[in-house]
């Protein structure tokens, strides 16, 4: 071998090296994306001015203000449509640790009331949701003045089409008086945002 090429192949193989990550590199991040239900022309539960897409957005927001040792990814940052195949469709590029889309209930019967948590048992990450979904709920068992259900399943898309664990947080009924007054009240926001937050980044 000629000396160039040795030279050559010497710092080819070097090059590769450089490449290679060290052996004690940071613990994995954990990704978590948060789909804010409906958005644009799709209100979502409505009740006089107040929409669905509106009291998810300003969930969301709060939860993207505080502070959180996990990286997390949005689906929609304005008021924009999006359909929820572009949901699944980014979420699968993903591939996060967990989705948590948040919705807000309603009812043609206005006494029923309560935050709602669903799994969707038509995919393989059925056991891993409601896991995830029970020690949720316990977060939110600090919102005194909610009703808070065991968790539900239901064959929703977002659930059914996304290839990671998934949960839909119904935070509320629109449609019922007490619940409407919490879902639009800035500290009642607050404390759902926190309750999220503290879930997510304790997550592993
Ligand atoms: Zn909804």
């Amino acid at each position: 071998m000629k000396n160039t090429s040795k030279l050559v192949l010497t710092l080819t193989v070097m090059a590769s090296f450089a490449f290679i990550k060290p052996k004690h590199s940071e613990p994995k991040k954990i990704n978590i994306v948060i789909d804010a239900g409906h958005g644009g022309d799709d209100f979502g539960a409505t009740s006089d001015a107040i929409t669905e897409k509106h009291i998810v957005a300003q969930v969301t927001k709060k939860i993207k203000s505080l502070n959180s040792n996990v990286v997390i990814h949005f689906t929609r940052d304005e008021d924009n449509f999006l359909s929820l195949k572009d949901r699944t469709d980014f979420i699968n590029k993903l591939k996060p640790d967990l989705v948590l889309s948040l919705h807000v209930n309603s009812s043609l019967n206005n006494e029923t009331s309560g935050l709602e948590f669903y799994v969707a048992k038509e995919t393989e990450f059925f056991e891993k949701s409601n896991e995830i979904a029970e020690k949720l709920i316990d977060k939110f068992a600090t919102c005194k003045n909610l009703k808070i259900s065991t968790v539900k399943t239901g064959p929703f898309y977002i659930l059914k089409k996304s290839d990671v664990p998934a949960v839909i947080v119904e935070l509320g009924y629109l449609t019922n008086e007490n619940d409407k007054k919490y879902l639009i009240d800035e500290n009642e926001q607050n404390k759902m945002a926190k309750s999220i937050s503290e879930f997510i980044s304790e997550m592993k």
